[in-house]
């Protein structure tokens, strides 16, 4: 399989076509954004960690039942997944309030919620990335509602799996972001990627944060979150 020309440069991955027209090479970069691209900076190393720490989750998930895009690893920074018409969609799930939840409804980080939340947000940067209902999507025709349904169904199955898995390794997860998409016989798969740029994480002892935040809030210690994470899941 090779590299063929470059599809897509987004803010953290580049993405190129491959000689399979149904599989796409991604590209993990250090590039950091925040604030819907306001604060800019560089995670050194953090490219290669997202792809492995993606990846190991998304064979995890997909021993437990969930299709994934993820094809093969073939380099450091590079991953062959199934090319896919994502759903623009970012699907948010919550197990304890943090960042724009906590922000929105003025309450303290931390509450631990008997069950999780699932919210979506319109991906679309120019309008923000703006909060929106399932009813909304589908009168948008983002998806059907049997799409909804069933992006709602693997949502939650995803998070049962990585919150018992996170929990043996002593983290918290507190919340996350996930895209899917549409494989060209028309499966939802879930696509992108799972690390700590779209997740949070938190040591379960100390409640230390092992994640973006550290990069949004100026914490300090961005790239030891990084490679902490990686340690924990991969041991190396
Ligand atoms: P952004 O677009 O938000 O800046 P990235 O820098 O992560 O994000 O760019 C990666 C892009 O690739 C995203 O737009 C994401 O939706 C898209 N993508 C992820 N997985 C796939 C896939 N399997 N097929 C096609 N596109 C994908
Ligand atoms: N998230 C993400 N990309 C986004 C927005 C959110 O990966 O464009 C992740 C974020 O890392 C966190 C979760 O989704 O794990 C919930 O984010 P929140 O809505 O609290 O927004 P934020 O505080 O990041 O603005």
């Amino acid at each position: 399989m090779e590299k063929t020309v470059q599809l897509y440069e987004g803010k953290a991955k580049k993405v190129y076509a491959t000689t399979d027209e149904n599989l796409v090479i991604v590209d993990y970069k250090d590039d950091a954004t925040a604030f819907n691209g306001l604060k800019k900076g560089t995670i050194s190393g953090k490219g290669v960690i997202n792809n492995r720490v993606t990846n190991f989750l998304m064979q995890l998930l997909e021993k437990n039942g969930v299709p994934t895009h993820f094809v093969e690893e073939i380099s450091e920074r590079e991953t062959v997944v199934k090319k896919v018409s994502i759903v623009p969609l970012e699907v948010i799930i919550r197990n304890i309030s943090a960042g724009s939840f906590a922000k929105r409804f003025g309450v303290e980080e931390g509450i631990v919620f008997d069950e999780p939340t699932i919210e979506f947000s319109y991906k679309n940067d120019d309008l923000g990335d703006p909060l929106m209902n399932s009813y909304h999507a589908i009168a948008l025709k983002l998806a059907t509602k049997e799409e909804i349904e069933t992006i709602k169904s693997l949502a939650f199955k995803v998070n049962e799996v990585l919150k018992a898995y996170f929990l043996s390794i002593g983290i918290e997860l507190v919340d996350f972001k996930l895209e899917f998409g549409k494989t060209s016989d028309g499966t939802i798969v879930l696509a992108d990627e799972i690390s700590p740029d779209t997740c949070r994480f938190w040591d379960s002892k100390t409640h230390e944060k092992l994640d973006k935040d550290r990069f949004r809030r100026d914490l300090g210690n961005v790239e030891d979150a990084y490679i902490e994470i990686r340690k924990r899941l991969l041991g190396e």
